[in-house]
């Protein structure tokens, strides 16, 4: 399915959702769905907000949140707290499968694609449950935040490494 294709679904999607629900069928509404369905990826209110910025006749930030809400309560966003307070959100239809890999230093979120784990937890049987979708995030340092950190220990080493001079000489003296 092409995103012309996922997109044309979704806006059905929602309007039947919409319908069953009493809710009035805006255009910005449907303006805010197909944007988000023109992305991949992961973005918070004020990013949407930002880039939907341009567009005219302007959409209120009030709209956005209660839009958002729709569109999660129709399960075509997904919503994310990827350990900070900012809730993240990515579109749920025809999105690639992914896990999410999250630096607790920059709070910079990758996807990680893993076929293998994924059936792994898929095919998993639990007791007395029955698990209809799981949601794996895994924390740590990410390669740029590696590099920078790395870079700011060679300078501590040389420290550690005066220190331990001295401690060598004052053995030294004391012997
Ligand atoms: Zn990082
Ligand atoms: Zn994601």
């Amino acid at each position: 399915m092409d995103n012309i294709q996922t997109k044309e679904h979704v806006k059905n999607e929602f309007t039947k959702y919409l319908t069953a629900k009493n809710c009035r069928k805006t255009p910005e509404r449907y303006a805010i769905l197909d944007f988000i369905y023109s992305e991949t990826g992961h973005f918070d209110i004020d990013s949407l907000c930002e880039a939907m910025n341009n567009r005219r006749p302007r959409i209120s930030r009030a709209t956005l949140y209660n839009t958002m809400q729709l569109l999660l309560e129709c399960k075509l966003v997904l919503k994310h707290q990827f350990g900070s307070n900012i809730s993240y959100y990515e579109r749920s239809y025809n999105n690639d499968f992914h896990h999410h890999l999250i630096c607790t230093n920059c709070d910079a979120v990758q996807e990680y694609k893993d076929l293998e784990l994924k059936s792994q937890i898929q095919n998993k049987k639990i007791k007395q449950f029955t698990p209809a979708l799981y949601s794996l995030y895994i924390f740590g340092i990410c390669s740029k935040c590696a590099k920078e950190l790395k870079k700011k220990k060679k300078i501590q080493p040389e420290e550690t490494n005066s220190t331990k001079t001295t401690n060598k000489k004052s053995i030294t003296i004391n012997k």
